[in-house]
Formats: C-alpha cells, sequence, structure tokens
C-alpha cells in the first residue's frame, strides 16, 4: 500500500436489469455509507442506468461516483448508437473507462481510437481508467511488459502532463478477466513496478501521483494480499461487482489496506 489515495471500481459490463442495477446501487451504498472516506470507490453501470444509479447515489448522498463504460471521443454529430463526453458528464458522470480488453478485443478498438477516447475525457475534465494488459499467448512469449508499454505509450501519446491528474491507469491481465486465474500479488506487483517506470519516463513530474490498479478476478478473498502490495493502489472489479455480498468486502479490504500502512 502506498501513500496514494486507492481506487476501487465495480465494472458491471452488460449485465443486470433496471431493477437489478437499482438494487444493486442502494446494497452497495447503504452498506458502505460513512465508511468509504479513505479511498476512491466508482461504479459503472451500462449506459441505460446511469440516469437511475445517479438518482439513488444522489438520494443517498452517496460519494461513491458514477462511472461509464465508454465514450465516443467526437463532440456531437452524426455518430449513431455513440454518446460524448459532454452527455455523460450531463448525467452525472465522473469518470470513464477506456481500452478496457474487451474493447480491445471483443469489439476490435485500436491505439488509435482509445487514444481518441483518452484526450476527450480529460480534455473534457473527467477522470479516465486506462486499461492495459497482455494475452496469455503474449504473456507466455515473454512480452508482458512490452505490450504494457505499447498500450500505455499509444493510449496517452500527445496527452500532456497537465492533464493525468485525472488519470487512473489499470492493469488487467487479459488471461485473468472472468476466467477465476488471478495474478499473484507477486507477479501483479512486479507489472505495476514496470509500469510506473513508463510513467515515469513520460510524466516525470507527476507519476509518483498516479494510481495504478489491478483488476482480473478479483474476489473477496483474494482482495487483501493484491491491495497489500506497495504499488497496487486498488482494483478494477469486474463479475465481483455484481453481488452486493462481493463488492462490499473488496471495498472494505482497500479500506483496510490504508489502515494497515498508517499504523
Ligand atoms: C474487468 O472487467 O475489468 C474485470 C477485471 O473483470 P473480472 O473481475 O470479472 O475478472
Amino acid at each position: 500500500m502506498s501513500e496514494r489515495r486507492p481506487f476501487v471500481g465495480g465494472n458491471w459490463k452488460m449485465n443486470s436489469t433496471l431493477k437489478g442495477a437499482s438494487e444493486l446501487i442502494r446494497g452497495v451504498a447503504d452498506a458502505l455509507a460513512g465508511e468509504i472516506a479513505p479511498i476512491d470507490v466508482a461504479v459503472f453501470p451500462p449506459c441505460v442506468y446511469l440516469l437511475a444509479v445517479k438518482s439513488i447515489l444522489r438520494d443517498r448522498q452517496s460519494p461513491i461516483m458514477l462511472g461509464a463504460q465508454d465514450v465516443y471521443p467526437e463532440a456531437e454529430g452524426a455518430f449513431t448508437g455513440e454518446v460524448s463526453v459532454d452527455m455523460l458528464r450531463d448525467c452525472g458522470v465522473q469518470v470513464i473507462l477506456a481500452g478496457h480488453s474487451e474493447r480491445r478485443h471483443v469489439i476490435g478498438e485500436d491505439d488509435e481510437l482509445i487514444n481518441r477516447k483518452v484526450k476527450a475525457i480529460l480534455e473534457g475534465g473527467l477522470r479516465c481508467v486506462l486499461c492495459v494488459g497482455e494475452t496469455l499467448e503474449q504473456r507466455e512469449d515473454g512480452r508482458t511488459h512490452e505490450v504494457n508499454e505499447i498500450q500505455l505509450r499509444s493510449g496517452l501519446a500527445g496527452i500532456a502532463e497537465g492533464l493525468v491528474d485525472n488519470l487512473v491507469i489499470a492493469y488487467e491481465p487479459v488471461w485473468a478477466i472472468g476466467t477465476g486465474q488471478t495474478a499473484t500479488p507477486d507477479d501483479a506487483e512486479e507489472a505495476h513496478e514496470k509500469i510506473r517506470e513508463v510513467l515515469k519516463d513520460m510524466y516525470d513530474g507527476v507519476s509518483d501521483r498516479l494510481r495504478i490498479i489491478y483488476g482480473g478476478s478479483v474476489k473477496p478473498g483474494n482482495a487483501a494480499g493484491l491491495f497489500g502490495q506497495r504499488s497496487i493502489d486498488g482494483g478494477l472489479i469486474g463479475g465481483a461487482s455484481l453481488k452486493i455480498a462481493d463488492f462490499v468486502p473488496i471495498v472494505r479490504a482497500s479500506m483496510q489496506s490504508v489502515r494497515s500502512a498508517s499504523e
């Protein structure tokens, strides 16, 4: 655990219903009410449920941030099916994911589009979680750090140091996402340290402040081990963020890492 404020996000992906999403956010917000001061917590519901989730968070004056899973980098116009940064901000969104492996590998987004999204999000004044990570094949070829570096340098190309205070990096090895296989705390720590070296090279003045979080089958049982590592500043949680009984203890494990570090 470092002195950086941890960030824990729940990526709901394309799951739930309006009723289910409302029950989930009510349960999470109520369970954590008054507890989450030492860390940042965000949820990333499907786009169509953003307003409903926002309204529940606002009614409870919850500090949980509202996140969006995706955005289109243009401001407005003939882009059927897409939404802009301004539209998301209008719905109360504070943070947006970019470069998630499912968008890279299932939807087919390339580094150039991801870079445009990161730019649009940061220039629009919102926070951005840029996800990077290697596939199993790349890992077996010994290319983990090279792939992370390529995705970082291309995702952040042309983005000035003055904008990156609102940036969080999520290291999400593709082979660990939704598979039940998790990187060991030591493996994740090593990847995070290498990512920080690249960030230092790119943004020397601020790199120490940037948060690097881990994603990939984080569960209540492995969260404390991961969040206890010096270079792991929280997590991006997929499957386990859909269950109150799993997400809440994961958030608490992150809060506990702050307390342990200050003892
Ligand atoms: C994710 O979707 O970012 C993720 C890490 O998923 P999971 O926790 O299910 O592996």
